[in-house]
């Protein structure tokens, strides 16, 4: 990683596995990605061009809120509050919630995208032990079969289902939320398999297997 300051403006450069140098402004910085073929002084020359830009989109473009993953942080697993330590491991190691902190370990505990992946790691756990019965169940309620799960990480939307193979996808950003909210939206991507669109036949179905759905979802977009 190194540092470089230009006309007032700090530039975070770490040397990654890209095809392109890029520059992204965060909350916590601007980032710009080098790759491994690229030099930093060519990086220096290729943002010393950008200032103009940078201050520009920093005064106009808000950034966006992001978690960060540092110790310390609250996070919530299945809707509780938990306090996240990271800690340094050359091996590869499960992360473990021990006395409400939850403990990842990562290689490069100053790796923001090390963390956050270690974070996700642990939620997709955390899914694939909660899913499979709480599908069974809603399978055996509805009379619905899926031909199985997948689990990764979205930007917008809570889960998929795919109609025609009725796969359904889940958001592994569920495991932060109460377990009835990751029931509702396993029942509302099992419904998709009778009915793919939302009309009111969907809604009368969701209600019919899942009375307080409304509510759930209303807790989960909270
Ligand atoms: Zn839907």
């Amino acid at each position: 990683m190194r540092i470089f300051e230009k006309d007032g403006i700090t530039f975070i450069m770490e040397k990654k596995k890209v095809k392109r140098l890029s520059l992204t402004l965060k909350k916590d910085g601007n980032f710009v990605s080098v790759p491994l073929s690229v030099s930093y002084a060519e990086a220096e020359k290729f943002v010393s061009e950008k200032t103009k830009w940078v201050k520009k989109h920093r005064e106009t473009i808000p950034i966006k809120k992001e978690e960060k993953y540092l110790s310390g942080d609250e996070v919530f697993i299945l809707g509780e509050k938990l306090i996240l330590e990271i800690f340094f491991s050359e091996k590869k190691k499960k992360a473990e919630i021990i006395n409400g902190r939850i403990f990842l370990y990562v290689k490069n505990p100053e790796d923001y995208d090390e963390r956050k992946k270690a974070f996700s790691d642990f939620c997709k756990d955390i899914l694939m032990k909660e899913v499979p019965a709480i599908l069974r169940e809603h399978e055996e309620k509805t009379g619905l079969s899926s031909s199985g799960v997948r689990y990764r990480t979205m930007k917008s939307r809570w889960g998929s289902c795919n109609v025609v193979t009725k796969e359904i996808c889940l958001n592994t950003a569920l495991a932060t939320h109460p377990i009835e909210c990751l029931s509702y939206v396993i029942m509302h991507e099992i419904i998709h398999i009778a009915e793919p669109s939302h009309n009111a036949r969907f809604k009368a179905l969701m209600t019919h297997y899942m009375p307080d759905w409304k509510e759930r979802k209303a807790i989960l977009n909270k």
